[in-house]
């Protein structure tokens, strides 16, 4: 039988437990999920601080962590184009053929609800704390972030000294101005 594939595109800047809640949400209506990692080709910004390749490893343990089915997802980087027009067909050419988008991101809705797919608002889970910039806050400002994101995600940032490089970031941003 033909599987029902769904996909979820975040920048995920960094994964959180929002993102987990809505996954597992997802997997309960379809058979298998496609995560893309929105904007890959963007790293060491005070919005987006880690790399693609540092995004795909904080999901792909938490998924673990979680003790999701592995054979039930698929993880892919996606980089930003300069045309939104044909950004639903680049993402289309770049994974496994899906038939529901999920999205709470107003011009992704769109863009795929123009080309004729099936689009879902998945629940706002927590919005107000589980969001990447409550948690670049929290990190900036030395409050508890640990607690907003799966233990893969917080393992992963003290290991690459994510906390050093979003604290620079910061510094170098307001020196610029
Ligand atoms: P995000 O990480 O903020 O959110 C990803 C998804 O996770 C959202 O759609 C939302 O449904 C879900 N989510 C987040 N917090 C949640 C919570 N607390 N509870 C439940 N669900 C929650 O990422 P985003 O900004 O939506 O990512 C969109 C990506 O698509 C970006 O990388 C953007 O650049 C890319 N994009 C690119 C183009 C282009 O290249 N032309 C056009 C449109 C979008």
């Amino acid at each position: 039988m033909q599987k029902v594939r769904g996909i979820l595109i975040g920048r995920m800047q960094p994964v959180h437990n929002g993102h987990m809640q809505v996954i597992n949400k997802i997997l309960e209506e379809v058979d298998e999920i496609i995560i893309g990692i929105g904007s890959a080709q963007i790293s060491h910004e005070l919005k987006d601080p880690f790399t693609a390749g540092e995004r795909i490893v904080m999901i792909s343990q938490a998924l673990a962590e979680a003790e999701i089915d592995a054979s039930r997802y698929y993880i892919i980087p996606m980089q930003d184009i300069n045309f939104n027009a044909i950004w639903a067909s680049h993402v289309k050419m770049m994974t496994p053929p899906f038939s529901i988008v999920y999205s709470g991101n107003p011009l992704v809705k769109q863009l795929f609800a123009e080309e004729g797919y099936e689009v879902r608002q998945p629940p706002l889970y927590d919005r107000l704390h589980l969001s990447g910039t409550e948690v670049r806050r929290r990190i900036l400002e030395d409050k508890d972030w640990q607690e907003l994101v799966p233990k893969a995600t917080a393992d992963i940032i003290e290991e690459i000294n994510g906390i050093e490089r979003l604290k620079n970031l910061s510094v170098k941003e307001i020196s610029d101005i």
